[in-house]
């Protein structure tokens, strides 16, 4: 699909056409990775955070938000409840926290591979190259950095840099994929100044980047960031991109065709906008990933990178049960172990040798 045929289908409105997008997408889903919903068991470990970003709500220059960290211990046993529930995969992710240091973050990675089956996704922002080599060596699978937006000027925009550090996420993704990482990434829909050529070439970076995870959301306004108090301009009247419901379907349903075989997620964040059906209206339209959420619930209001954030009440179990309960009404199975991506040279691998 090229750019114009991209455009021509975010700026799409009428009901009969979207209908055909979300079946062509639902039936992509099904034939590239099939009926199971993969589970991903997310652990918030810490809110601390040394960036400044103009969309979040765990930005440093917050002062009014506190903080927490989770200790090596409560992550394991969060890790065990991942285990408990059913789960193949744990996330843990964080703010950009110094805190975390290679060594800490290490042993973690080490011990949950030694005593659990469990794939380890990694989100924890742009990290040293050293960092992300000796995780990665310690056993982690995945990694997710959402680039966000793939248009340069708005991402300076919104995205304070660090001193010196880099902050081209784009590149990271490419350096992370050489450490032989799965790597995930994603953007957020409806960000003051973002058009509908730049969400057209946005999913056609998911592509390039032959991306394992694409996770797309809708920004949420958060009062206490910049971009929350209106200090960046939208784009011009028909060219600014809503930041609703239906044109994060849209995206999710055309990043299932252009990359069939990636997991996608149907995120918090649309199921915080809709939450009656957001979750099962993003498995039907290409998702085919949740993300229920380990995170202790005295941490959960912390953890608040944007305001009236979905489950943020419920335990573990019970954001566990209400997922298999959504999954199930809609006629679709939990899938069992990692649902990891098979990658082309792995499948080749797999053809018998003559
Ligand atoms: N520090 C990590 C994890 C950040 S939270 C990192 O930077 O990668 C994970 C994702 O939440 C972000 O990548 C962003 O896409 C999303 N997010 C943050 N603030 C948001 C907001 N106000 N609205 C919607 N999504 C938001």
């Amino acid at each position: 699909m090229d750019e114009a045929t991209l455009i021509a289908w975010l700026r799409e409105e009428d009901p009969q056409p979207l209908a055909q997008l979300w079946h062509r997408a639902d039936t992509e889903r099904q034939v590239h990775v099939g009926p199971m919903v993969h589970l991903r068991g997310l652990i918030e470990i810490s809110s601390h955070c040394v960036r400044g970003c103009g969309y979040c709500g765990l930005r440093a220059p917050r002062t009014d938000l506190p903080r927490y960290r989770m200790s090596a211990a409560e992550i394991m046993a969060s890790v065990q409840q991942a285990l408990r529930l059913g789960y193949g995969t744990v996330v843990i992710q964080a703010g950009e926290d110094p805190a975390i240091t290679q060594e800490w973050m290490s042993n973690i990675i080490r011990t949950i591979k030694r005593e659990t089956p469990l794939a380890v996704t990694l989100s924890l922002g742009e990290r040293r190259a050293d960092e992300l080599l000796a995780w990665r060596e310690a056993g982690a699978d995945r990694y997710l950095l959402r680039f966000e937006t793939s248009d340069a000027e708005l991402y300076a925009r919104i995205h304070a840099p660090r001193g010196q550090h880099r902050c081209d996420r784009i590149a990271l993704l490419r350096e992370l994929r050489t450490l032989d990482y799965e790597i995930g990434s994603g953007i957020m829909v409806g960000i003051p100044g973002q058009t509908y050529a730049m969400v057209a070439r946005d999913i056609l970076t998911f592509a390039e980047l032959d991306l394992d995870m694409v996770g797309i959301g809708p920004y949420l306004s958060h009062p206490q960031t910049p971009l929350g108090r209106g200090e960046c301009p939208a784009a011009a009247p028909g060219e600014q991109v809503p930041a609703n419901e239906l044109m994060v379907y849209k995206a999710v349903a055309l990043t299932r065709l252009v990359c069939p075989q990636a997991n996608i997620p149907s995120s918090t964040a649309l199921a915080t906008i809709n939450k009656k059906r957001g979750r099962e209206n993003g498995l039907q339209r290409g998702a085919n990933v949740v993300m229920p959420n380990l995170t202790p619930l005295q941490y959960r209001a912390m953890y608040e990178i944007y305001p009236a954030k979905a489950c943020i009440q419920e335990t573990g179990e019970q954001c566990n049960q209400c997922l298999r309960h959504r999954i199930a009404s809609i006629g679709r199975e939990v899938g069992s172990g990692p649902g990891g991506r098979r990658r082309k040279s792995e499948r080749q691998q797999l053809l018998p040798v003559e």
